[in-house]
């Protein structure tokens, strides 16, 4: 059997089902967007990683290094966000070949101490090693929140209402705009922008966490249609979403429009907006979005409703039900 038969995700069980015993009643492993450590009686670790690879996940054409280097600490830091957790530390190890120029380097480190500095994470530590042609990246970011407290994927209820921090479909939309090389403007610009320098949620996550109201939680990384299915599976739940309330950008809006993309598409496949998913109890999303909107100056954005029975997400658009598939939206109602 080949790997792409299973699949990422068939694979990650495969690991996990083999690791299972190994770990302690307290700890949580795989399956999560950091595991957590006991850390001592008032706090736990989360601890997440993530490889790059050039030319799978990024292209050096497409990416500079200093946003490379910012990259690749951000999506790290948005799944410790994810968790409600404070980020302590990361370590970083880069696969590099030797012919490669120092300024490149000194630039993609620029990037990543820039974003270093500004959530006072600390470099701890890593290993740089010689490999063939393509660039290689690994970060680690360790972090804390209070015990017990930290946000799982699990943890979402029935009635509870779903939320994302931010606008969803601009990141994909700057990818759409990078390969399709259109021109310019100060609309792509804006939309490439958000896809080479995401800006993790590090202090909506910390935030949310305090509200005892937020029950689950990640970040979108893969597009909301596959994030929002891992909470729906590890919480036994499925979901409505519509579409009407998914927060989308001017710009994209604007260059989609321009462009005759699948809007609907884009914002719930488009990965890469590192805003975060949340489910909060129900009737408690007018308090908890009023102090976010005093917290933030901006929106939390409600677009659906966890229930029980039925699976997966039941999407709505214009008051009438659509299917999904790989193709976009079926906007006949089913
Ligand atoms: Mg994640």
């Amino acid at each position: 059997m080949k790997l792409s038969e299973i699949g990422e995700f068939g694979f990650i069980d495969r690991v996990s089902a083999l690791f299972k015993d190994l770990s302690l009643p307290e700890y949580i492993g795989i399956g999560d967007d950091c595991a957590i450590i006991p850390y001592n009686e008032e706090e736990d670790y989360v601890v997440t990683t993530d490889l790059l690879i050039e030319d799978i996940h990024f292209f050096k054409d497409l990416i500079g290094p200093e946003q490379l280097g910012y990259k690749s600490l951000a999506v790290n830091l948005s799944d410790v966000a994810a968790m409600g957790a404070r980020p302590i530390g990361s370590f970083l190890s880069i696969g590099i070949h030797s012919d490669t120029e120092l300024a490149y380097l000194d630039l993609f480190l620029k990037g990543y101490r820039q974003l270093s500095k500004k959530y006072h994470v600390p470099l701890l530590g890593g290993d740089t090693t010689q490999s063939g042609k393509q660039f290689v990246i690994n970060v680690v970011v360790i972090g804390t929140c209070r015990k017990g407290e930290a946000r799982l994927r699990s943890m979402a209820q029935n009635k509870d209402s779903i939320c994302v921090t931010g606008h969803l479909g601009d990141s994909a939309g700057g990818l759409e705009a990078l390969l399709r090389k259109l021109s310019q403007t100060e609309l792509t610009k804006t939309l490439i922008r958000r896809h080479n320098l995401p800006e993790p949620h590090v202090s909506e996550g910390l935030w949310l966490a305090q509200h005892e109201g937020v029950h689950a939680m990640m970040d979108i990384s893969d597009g909301i249609s596959s994030d929002l299915s891992h909470i729906l599976r590890t919480s036994e739940k499925s979901a409505i979403v519509d579409l009407n309330k998914i927060p989308v950008s001017d710009e994209l809006k604007k260059v989609a429009v321009s462009q005759a993309w699948d809007l609907d598409k884009l914002v719930t496949s488009g990965g890469e907006d590192y805003v975060l998913l949340c489910t909060i109890k129900d009737g408690s999303f007018e308090e908890v979005s009023m102090g976010f909107r005093e917290a933030f100056d901006r929106n939390l954005f409600q677009i659906g409703e966890i229930v029980v029975g039925g699976s997966g997400i039941n999407w709505v658009k214009n008051g009438k039900k659509v299917s999904f598939n790989q193709h976009g939206f079926d906007h006949f109602s089913v």
